[in-house]
């Protein structure tokens, strides 16, 4: 029996959310006593061998042309062809935006129970109960999984990645692959940037700052820092800044190492997206914003004078000024 986990990468790197993900499995499979094996669709620009690091054995390769583009109905299927044909019992996704559309789908043909958003290790102690994120990451739900094969998709940044001594054996598994039904006719790609979801560090601001003119220094302080750029809902509405920067309850959700948020009166649709992140530091000018009640570290001040002064410090720091 083993547990089997989805590498998930893009443009042929291997995401960081796969790498927890990896770590993640192989702790469950050191506590049911199965081996810890992978699954990778698709070029990958990497070594699949040192994901053995992680404690994988085994390294499941798919190459066919069919897998070039993402399509989460075909890619479902290969996983459960691969997950029947090796005996994995316990398959794992990055909670990301791959996983969220593959993991269901994998359930349902393995007629496997699934917790999605998973936020820690099972506990197997008695049955298989899998803690997992409930109302915006407001609450815990602990989930009991009954069935014979058990899907789990894990939270981004909610396990350490685990990195030890060994490499895994790459083999290539022989599937049936469809021709994806969606046919993608044109991609537009974001390039030099930090990607958010993928982010350590994220500097994101909002109404506060008045108008777009004014993200120069917001910018400024991404850059310093190797962040990803976010804002609020109404800047991305009143096009400030792009859609894709939009984090919160309809927008993107991320869980960074560190959020600094600045001029963003830290609505319960915004903490939404954001309240997962390790460490928050808030910048608003009003004492009484409700940012501050979910903040690590707040600034009370102008951002217009507190930014500029980071940007200093950070460029100090770093030997830039
Ligand atoms: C169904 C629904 C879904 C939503 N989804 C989202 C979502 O996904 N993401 C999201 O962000 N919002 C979402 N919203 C909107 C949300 O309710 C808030 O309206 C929004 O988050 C407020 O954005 P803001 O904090 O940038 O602006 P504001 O609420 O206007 O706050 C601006 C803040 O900046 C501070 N400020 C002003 N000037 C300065 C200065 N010079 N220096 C420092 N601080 C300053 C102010 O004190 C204030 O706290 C949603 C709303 C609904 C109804």
């Amino acid at each position: 029996m083993s547990v089997l986990i989805f590498v998930d990468h893009t443009d042929g790197h291997i995401k960081k959310a796969s790498h927890e993900a990896l770590s993640y499995g192989a702790k469950i499979a050191e506590q049911t006593g199965d081996v810890t094996e992978a699954i990778v669709l698709g070029t990958v620009n990497e070594d699949l061998a040192s994901l053995g690091e992680h404690g994988v054995k085994k390294v499941h390769h798919v190459q066919h042309d069919n897998l070039k583009q993402f399509d989460s109905q075909v890619y479902a299927k290969v996983i459960a062809e691969a997950a029947e044909k090796t005996g994995a019992k316990t398959i794992i996704f990055s909670n990301n935006s791959s996983g969220k559309s593959i993991a269901p789908r994998v359930a349902v043909r393995l007629k496997a129970g699934l917790v999605a958003a998973a936020s820690a290790l099972p506990e197997t102690s008695n049955g298989f109960n899998v803690r997992k994120n409930v109302f915006s990451g407001k609450a815990f739900a602990n989930v009991a999984i009954n069935s014979d094969i058990k899907v789990i998709s894990l939270n981004v940044n909610a396990f350490t990645i685990l990195h030890g001594e060994g490499k895994a054996e790459v083999v290539a598994f022989n599937a049936n692959v469809d021709a994806p039904k969606i046919k993608t006719i044109d991609t537009t790609k974001t390039s030099g940037k930090v990607t958010l979801t993928e982010a350590d560090v994220v500097v994101s601001a909002g109404r506060g700052l008045k108008g777009p003119e004014n993200w120069k220094m917001v910018e400024e302080l991404a850059e310093h820092l190797g962040a990803a750029l976010a804002c609020s809902r109404p800047v991305a509405d009143a096009h400030w800044r792009p859609h894709n920067e939009h984090v919160g309850q309809t927008g993107i959700a991320i869980a960074p190492n560190l959020y600094i948020a600045i001029g963003i009166s830290g609505a319960i649709q915004h903490l939404a997206g954001v309240n997962r992140s390790k460490v928050i530091v808030v910048i608003n000018k009003d004492s009484e914003a409700p940012f501050f009640k979910a903040a690590d570290y707040g600034i009370v001040g102008d951002a217009f004078e507190i930014v500029p002064k980071l940007n200093d410090a950070v460029k100090k720091l770093k030997g830039i000024a």
